[in-house]
């Protein structure tokens, strides 16, 4: 029996952060008392209004296929979230929902790239663009970022890491795994050097838009320069905003040559996001808003004392974020003095002798800092900073 697999699959690998998770939950079923500070999701359940809406659906017998877009009613609700709260307007053509955030990203690479395309993205990065643009015939670009200038490009990085073959940019603002945002005048320095560059197309991940707490409102590329306008690909989800992650409805809204192939791509593979689950997005969308301000108000709670916890830690260095539920201080000091050269040796090292799970940097590009995801409760957060302490030998 020939098992040759296709060559794409050697080219990719499994998620790292679900490998981390993974062995913790080993060690669990084990009987082990593991503290896991690696989940990439909220720990919310999802507001009942939300639910609510998703029942009546299924009684309402909307449990056939859709559009492959997305139904009328669902574009409606994502046009109008994105004209009140970001200023931008968007005709349905312009607007495909997809199976989370990921698919929407996913498919922008399957419907802008040829072999050999250049894909910046800036570490640290969410886990999947490079391996997604592998899996596209794209060749990813990784471009460095220091903790100095909290982990965000610079327009002169930009300007270096651009060839003639550069062709989509991932933008991540607030960043998984960084918790950091752009500010507006930022983001207009990058667009500066974009400008010159008309060829490349920028994707905006703006997944964490609303669980921010910077001094500045929420702005994407497109607010900062609106001539990226007709090369901007804004992807969005309910999964993060209202702790819908296992509904899986994400969309993005673009110009219509590109979300037209993205459609076209979408018809092929998984058609319509789940029928029930769009209608629980419209409910998301549409209903009270009350459910977002108190999960993120409890996010930046844990976000304050996680940070001044993990900030006391010999050989730990952490600065305060902006948004998301990620903590990504650097350990390289610790990791140096406890004889460790590689940071997913020394995250093993943490989740064998302190029981606690968090994600090494190398996943997001940037080795020597740790994700911690503080989408977990106040006494694991407390209990995980006393067992690394004790570790590090606070
Ligand atoms: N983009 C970023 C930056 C993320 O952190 C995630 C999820 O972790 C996604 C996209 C994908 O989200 P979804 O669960 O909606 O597919």
């Amino acid at each position: 029996m020939d098992k040759t697999l296709a060559a794409r699959v050697n080219r990719i690998k499994p998620s790292p952060t679900l490998a981390v998770t993974a062995k913790a939950a080993e060690l669990r079923a084990a009987g082990e008392d593991v503290l896991s500070l690696a989940a990439g999701e909220p720990d919310f359940d999802t507001p009942e209004h939300i639910k609510e809406a998703a029942i009546k659906a299924l009684r309402d017998g909307k449990t056939k296929y859709t559009p492959v877009g997305g139904t009328p009613a669902l574009k409606k609700a994502i046009a109008d979230k994105h004209a009140q709260d970001n200023g931008l307007e968007y005709k349905p053509g312009q607007i495909i929902a997809s199976v989370g955030g990921k698919q929407a990203c996913y498919n922008v690479c399957q419907a802008l790239l040829n072999a050999g395309d250049e894909v910046l993205i800036p570490a640290p990065y969410w886990v999947s663009y490079p391996d997604m643009a592998l899996l596209a015939d794209g060749e990813p670009v990784i471009v460095p970022t220091t903790a100095e200038s909290r982990f965000k490009m610079t327009p002169e990085a930009l300007e270096a890491a651009i060839t003639p073959k550069t062709r989509l940019l991932f933008l991540n603002s607030p960043s998984n795994p960084s918790g950091m945002a752009y500010t507006k005048a930022e983001l207009a320095a990058l667009a500066e050097v974009l400008l010159r560059h008309p060829r490349i197309v920028v994707a905006s991940d703006d997944m964490y838009e609303k669980i921010l707490w910077s001094s500045e409102p929420f702005a994407n590329i497109v607010n900062a320069c609106p001539e990226l306008y007709e090369r901007t690909v804004v992807i969005h989800a309910v999964s993060k905003t209202y702790s819908m992650t296992g509904w899986r409805l994400g969309w993005s809204a673009g110009p219509d040559w590109l979300i037209g192939a993205m459609a076209n791509i979408q018809s092929q593979s998984t058609s319509n996001p789940t029928s029930i689950a769009q209608d629980a997005a419209i409910a998301a969308l549409t209903g009270d808003q009350s459910c977002v301000g108190e999960m993120t108000a409890a996010f930046r709670a844990r976000h304050d004392k996680l940070v001044e916890g993990l900030a006391a830690l010999p050989g730990v260095h952490c600065h305060a974020g902006d948004g998301t539920f990620y903590a990504f201080p650097d350990f390289s000091e610790a990791m140096t003095r406890a004889g460790f050269e590689d940071d997913v040796a020394f995250a093993n090292h943490i989740l064998e002798k302190a029981r606690v799970a968090l994600v090494p940097g190398s996943a997001f590009g940037s080795p020597g800092c740790m994700r911690l995801s503080y989408a977990t409760s106040d006494k694991v957060l407390d209990a995980a900073v006393e067992r690394l302490g004790t570790l590090l030998g606070a």
